[in-house]
């Protein structure tokens, strides 16, 4: 029987486009998706009953909105393809599921019982193994999103884990399910750009801090990570004290000169075991006590000298602030707005790329892990594979 998206028609290309939209505004409804792929009524009815047919879409009534014709909301089948996603991050794992929307929906998850990286991959794979067992065939890939350096689809170093190279194989579970794996703050820089607050932009910068700084340049919809995939690590560009040797082997690391650990060099208290949690209260109680909103003033400044270097050398037309980097600007937003200000080139000030807040807040990573392992399954072999199986 011949492959219900073989060949190059016309067709099948809609059909793709359909489930693009439907991945990049969910919720969306089929006259909003006729109207930007420009479809006549009889093509746009056809697809979506193939794609109805083939357990890829569903359709349920929209809400009436004045006069217009009634419309419905296109949304993924309640049998159809699915993703894992994972958040592999410094304290905890997250593990969600998603639908070919790519809104992920945690199932699981908990802090690490041990950094050892096995147990920590043979919990998380556990997860996975589950979800494969549950959901059979209909689990089509895993996407992971890991607070490390991923080179080459692996995990090659995570200083703040204390983590070498680490093999994430097993995460696929125990079978040859497509297994992508990217860095935590690329990723949530792709969700951003895709369907955050840097939607529509042709080149968007993200700028995370957590524990360190991490980000990425999304270009189409794409991140830009170099030869290996492993580009994107802004926190060891040296913005920082050239004195101070950073875990990842490097000195004068940007990384030291944002986060908890700076803040509390600048108060003279000894590195926080939790950085994170120690740049959180530090912001909190900048507004009443001096030596802190000092302290917090001196990260947000360093912050926004090294955003307008990107800025110089990247040319974003968007920047999007996730993690604690938003609240580090609103903490100190005259010094830091100052600081962006006087570190752009001449030519740039008029008129500098807007600095948003993103819009995902802790879930932009695992939402770039689902977009990601979808952009396996979006693909005509993809669905060719997807349709084989359901005639079974
Ligand atoms: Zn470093």
């Amino acid at each position: 029987m011949a492959s219900p998206f073989r060949g190059r028609d016309t067709r099948w290309r809609g059909a793709l486009a359909v489930l693009e939209e439907m991945r990049r505004e969910p919720g969306v409804t089929r006259a909003a998706v006729v109207r930007r792929l420009g479809l006549g009524s009889g093509s746009a009815a056809e697809i979506t009953a193939r794609l109805r047919d083939l357990g890829l879409l569903a359709e349920t009534p929209a809400a009436t909105q004045g006069r217009g014709r009634p419309t419905t909301v296109l949304g993924p089948h309640p049998g159809g393809p699915l993703v894992v996603a994972v958040d592999l991050r410094q304290e905890d794992w997250r593990c969600a599921l998603a639908g070919l929307d790519g809104r992920p929906e945690t199932v699981d998850g908990g802090p690490h019982a041990s950094r050892d990286p096995g147990r920590v991959v043979e919990t998380v794979a556990g997860a996975v193994r589950r979800l494969r067992d549950r959901h059979g065939e209909r689990v089509r890939a895993v996407g992971v999103a890991a607070a490390a350096t991923v080179q080459r689809g692996g995990v090659v170093q995570a200083s703040t884990l204390g983590w070498g190279k680490v093999d994430l194989g097993a995460l696929a579970a125990d079978s040859d399910l497509p297994l992508l794996v990217g860095n935590d703050a690329t990723l949530a820089g792709v969700a951003e750009a895709r369907r955050g607050a840097a939607a529509g932009a042709a080149a968007a910068l993200h700028v995370t801090v957590e524990v360190g700084v991490g980000g990425v340049l999304v270009v189409e919809g794409r991140p830009v990570s170099g030869a290996t995939g492993a580009g994107g690590e802004f926190g060891h560009l040296p913005f920082g004290d050239a004195n101070l040797r950073c875990p990842c082997g490097a000195k004068g690391c940007w990384d030291l000169a944002v986060d908890g650990r700076a803040i509390a060099r600048h108060l003279g208290e000894p590195p926080p075991d939790d950085p994170r949690t120690y740049a959180q209260a530090a912001i909190a109680r900048a507004p009443t006590h001096p030596a802190t909103a000092d302290a917090v003033t001196r990260a947000a400044t360093d912050l926004a000298r090294g955003l307008a270097g990107l800025v110089n050398a990247l040319d974003p037309d968007v920047v999007t602030l996730g993690g604690l980097a938003q609240p580090l600007r609103a903490a100190a937003p005259d010094a830091f707005e100052a600081a962006l200000t006087d570190g752009l080139m001449t030519f740039r000030r008029a008129d500098p790329p807007p600095v948003l807040a993103a819009v995902l807040g802790d879930d932009g990573a695992l939402h770039g892990a689902a977009l990601t392992a979808l952009d396996d399954v979006l693909t005509e072999a993809g669905l060719n594979a997807w349709a084989a199986r359901s005639r079974t």
